[in-house]
């Protein structure tokens, strides 16, 4: 049965990216909305007034006050699970949504199936590329969740579409207890986000939620038993198989990598005897493992719908990853300057320093309660040496003592913006020809920039001082 909102007492919890467009189309169903916020800001203000000139309720400053009559919570995927106002809810029956649950209950009967991604690492790329094979593919479909255009939208707009791509945190999937996903991946599981799931467990229960009523596929990484143990754990439709990606010689049912080709021995006749090339290793930008990794993700997902092979070969080859993701910068003095800002936790980041062979590590900033020892002992064989910036570059520079004592390390104390222009100098002097200069932070930016686009930012605008 659907939700029939007319009349229905909601209360939408947090302002902001996924609170106010919900706000409005809830309101615009017919339900009786009230927003409620914790904070009460300049811009909380201006959200609230334009909302409450269409005459939804708001309430700035107190998120923890269940309104009376509510019968409804949709809230911010960020939101805690352990915050007074879903006690409050729990205590009154009441069910709480997140963005991705409402936007799977307001889809139109005949309205595209999902192909969804979580995983620690990789979500943003994987879906991406998956976008792009779908439309190599000539499907009409679109990169949403997180990146592009959002759920709701998707959903809910004008667009018509024959499959979305759809990345889901695990915040998101915390709060999506009915969606039922085509088929769906998860990429890798490592410690994160523990503060808000409360364990490793609860964390990795949330991300295997993506799984749940899975229809064609549950892609798994063979290198990462974690990801195999949800699948096995998910209740999945009749028929729905296991598919594992790897970057050696796949068995049947996954795809992996031969010769430098990925292979299909999962989506093709007679997998014990046969295999589908699908592209070349050198099709993948940029080739590092972990994103070949990802491509064969979004392969599989693809495949699962019945992409034809060419298709994820002409996909690959036209994505190119966003910003800040081991971007290569520029070349100077036989030395490569990369951009993997984004690699703000030690899972990302571990990633990055397995893509090169001998590495000018900077890194640094805020860790987030993570520890380095396992990340520094490692990658220490591939470390030229190491440039640590930001609050907790101490954290980093004890674990490089501890397992990688050879090991020159130039420890910044400054916070300003010439910060990064000195990083970079610094790391200038450590590199030999053939290395890489790698921006890999395993931290958060927030103690020094606004965000990880700022702070790869500032490292490209370094590099091309040094090469002017
Ligand atoms: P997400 O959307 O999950 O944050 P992104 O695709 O934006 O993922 O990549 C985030 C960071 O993780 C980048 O620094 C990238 O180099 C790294 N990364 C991408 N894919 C993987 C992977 N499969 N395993 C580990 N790290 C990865």
């Amino acid at each position: 049965m659907p939700f029939e909102f007319q009349g229905k007492h909601v209360t939408v919890a947090g302002l902001g990216v996924s609170g106010v467009p919900a706000a409005k189309v809830l309101h615009g169903l017919g339900a009786r909305v009230t927003v409620v916020n914790d904070g009460a800001d300049e811009h909380a203000r201006a959200q609230a007034a334009e909302l409450e000139a269409l005459g939804i309720t708001v309430r700035l400053g107190d998120g923890d006050t269940l309104p009376d009559g509510t019968e409804l919570i949709v809230t911010a995927p960020g939101w805690k699970p352990t915050k007074p106002l879903f006690t409050a809810a729990g205590q009154a029956g009441v069910p709480v949504w997140g963005d991705v649950e409402l936007a799977w209950r307001l889809r139109r009967p005949d309205s595209a199936p999902w192909l969804a991604v979580t995983g620690t690492n990789g979500k943003t790329t994987t879906v991406q590329m998956l976008a792009s094979i779908l439309k190599a593919a000539g499907l009409r479909t679109a990169a949403v969740g997180n990146i592009g255009v959002s759920l709701l939208d998707a959903v809910t707009g004008d667009e018509e579409y024959d499959v979305l791509a759809v990345e889901l945190s695990s915040y998101q999937l915390h709060w999506a207890p009915s969606l039922r996903a085509h088929s769906a991946a998860v990429l890798n599981l490592a410690p994160d986000h523990l503060d808000w799931h409360g364990s490793m467990e609860a964390y990795a229960a949330d991300k295997g939620r993506i799984y749940e009523g899975n229809h064609v596929a549950c892609v798994y990484n063979v290198a990462d038993k974690a990801t195999e143990d949800l699948v096995r754990e998910a209740d999945v439709e009749e028929g729905c198989r296991a598919i594992g990606f790897t970057l050696g010689s796949p068995a049947p049912s996954q795809l992996g990598v031969v010769d430098g080709i990925l292979v299909d021995r999962a989506f093709v006749e007679n997998r014990h005897k046969n295999a589908q090339e699908l592209a070349e290793v050198s099709d993948v930008n940029p080739p590092a493992p972990h994103n070949i990794a990802n491509a064969l993700a979004a392969a599989a997902l693809a495949r699962a719908f019945g992409v034809p092979a060419a298709a994820v070969r002409d996909g690959l080859r036209a994505f190119t990853p966003d910003a800040h993701r081991i971007a290569h910068v520029a070349d100077v003095d036989g030395v490569a300057y990369v951009d993997d800002s984004k690699a703000t936790n030690t899972h990302a980041t571990e990633a990055s320093l397995a893509a090169y062979e001998s590495i000018v590590w900077i890194a640094g900033g805020l860790a987030k309660g993570a520890t380095f020892d396992e990340l520094v002992a490692g990658a220490a064989k591939r470390l030229r040496g190491a440039v640590l910036i930001g609050a907790d570059r101490a954290l980093i520079r004890e674990a490089l003592t501890r397992h990688a004592p050879e090991v020159p390390v130039v420890d910044l104390d400054r916070t300003d913006t010439g910060a990064m222009l000195q990083a970079v100098q610094e790391a200038r002097r450590l590199a030999r020809p053939g290395d890489t200069v790698l921006l890999a932070p395993a931290c958060a930016s927030m103690d020094m920039f606004t965000n990880y686009n700022q702070r790869g930012d500032a490292f490209a605008r370094a590099v091309r001082e040094l090469g002017a």
